[in-house]
């Protein structure tokens, strides 16, 4: 066998492996969430939400008491769902493939910081919540969304110097050449860089990855010690560029609006139809307990219906990154092999099904994005060629 076919049928091999992981993925995730919405709409019509509400109804009277006892028994309950899905692909799935490089106990470890970092985000909304509906049976809606929209501007402003250290180490990249060519990219496209930062994604994974963070003052971009270790300078430029190409764009703000605009909608239409089906299945209050799984049920239909927009929007914001980045990086081609290199070690699907980049990929696939900046490059070269 000569060196050319060994090396197609390698990456042939790489492509069934990469595609076989990531439907097992999709189908252990789909069937993950229809299970929990069936067990979910069974616990609602089956009456024992009604009797959860009646139990904790016994044990205490205030009623924000209640509702966190009725809602930390539910969750606890549905976790026995959840978390048996959550290791076989968060944990089992990557050692299988060959992608973790986690203990089960730095699983549990990550899994318990996430949950508790939750708690503290999601126990004053809830609260809230909770006290809108008592008080704003008619306007909650409008307020929730409000409050949830300086949420996430608060949790995007502190993301990066709060949140994200409590999961990984920071530090400045030091690779001066490194340096000045990002310098030089973040002041081609007057991003004022608070730094660039490289983070130990090692102690758990062995994929790569980077990322355009933060809000105001925090904003910075982060890039994987996977990706620095692995990748020549030229590739490491294109993919940061691909992150000033967001910053660029303003992508960040954009979906803060799309966002915004998606919880208005949501929760409007969330409220009116909660409204209508409360009268129907004969409850009297918005703010009765045993009515709240109707409004996560009617939530979880609503995402299913937008995230396919979601996701449209992001894979252009995407291209518009990636175009940046052919346009400004020292070597155009390099962004081409950089996503290679990335898919091949993320095990990512470079080929998924239409309806499924549709749907579930906020990305769009790696043999398009390729394609894109060879065809780019080619253009660029005929021109060239034509002004001679
Ligand atoms: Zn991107």
């Amino acid at each position: 066998m000569d060196q050319e076919t060994e090396k197609n049928l390698k990456t042939d091999d790489l492509k069934k492996k990469a595609k076989r992981y990531e439907a097992i993925k999709l189908i252990v995730g789909i069937t993950e969430s229809v299970l929990s919405f069936v067990v979910l709409l069974l616990f609602l019509l089956g009456g024992y939400s009604v009797q959860l509400r009646d139990y904790v109804q016994g044990i205490t009277a205030n009623p924000y008491w209640q509702f966190l006892l009725y809602s930390a028994i539910l969750g606890a309950g549905l976790s026995v769902i959840t978390v048996p899905f959550s290791f076989f692909s968060g944990f089992y799935l990557e050692h299988r493939y060959g992608l973790s490089n986690q203990t089960i106990f730095g699983w549990l470890w990550e899994k318990t910081k996430t949950f508790l970092v939750g708690l503290v985000v999601i126990l004053p909304v809830a609260l809230i919540f909770y006290f809108l509906l008592l008080h704003y049976p008619k306007t909650w809606w409008l307020w929730i969304s409000i409050v949830l929209f300086i949420v996430s501007v608060i949790l995007g402003r502190i993301a990066p110097q709060v949140i994200l250290p409590l999961f990984y180490k920071f530090e400045p990249i030091d690779n001066p050449e490194l340096k000045e060519r990002m310098e030089r990219l973040a002041k081609n496209a007057n991003f004022r860089l608070q730094g660039v930062y490289r983070f130990n994604m090692s102690k758990d994974t062995k994929k790569a990855n980077a990322a355009f963070t933060g809000m105001g003052k925090s904003k910075r971009i982060i890039i994987g010690d996977t990706l620095l270790e692995n990748y020549s300078v030229d590739e490491i430029e294109a993919v940061f560029a691909h992150e000033v190409g967001h910053y660029w764009h303003k992508h960040l703000h954009k979906l803060l609006i799309w966002g915004t605009v998606e919880t208005f909608v949501g929760f409007y239409l969330v409220a009116l139809l909660y409204q209508w089906l409360l009268g129907l299945m004969g409850f009297h209050s918005p703010a009765d307990l045993a009515a709240l799984p109707l409004i996560t049920l009617i939530l979880t239909i609503y995402t299913l219906i937008v995230s396919p927009i979601s996701n449209t929007l992001s894979r252009h914001c995407e291209r518009q990154a990636d175009r940046y980045a052919v346009e400004h990086s020292s070597d155009p081609l390099a962004l081409a092999t950089a996503l290679e290199k990335l898919s091949a070690q993320n095990l990512t699907d470079a080929e998924p099904h239409p309806l499924v980049e549709f749907l579930f990929h906020s990305h769009p696939s790696v043999q398009s994005r390729v394609r894109m900046v060879r065809e780019f490059v080619e253009k660029e070269r005929m021109e060239m060629a034509k002004d001679k």
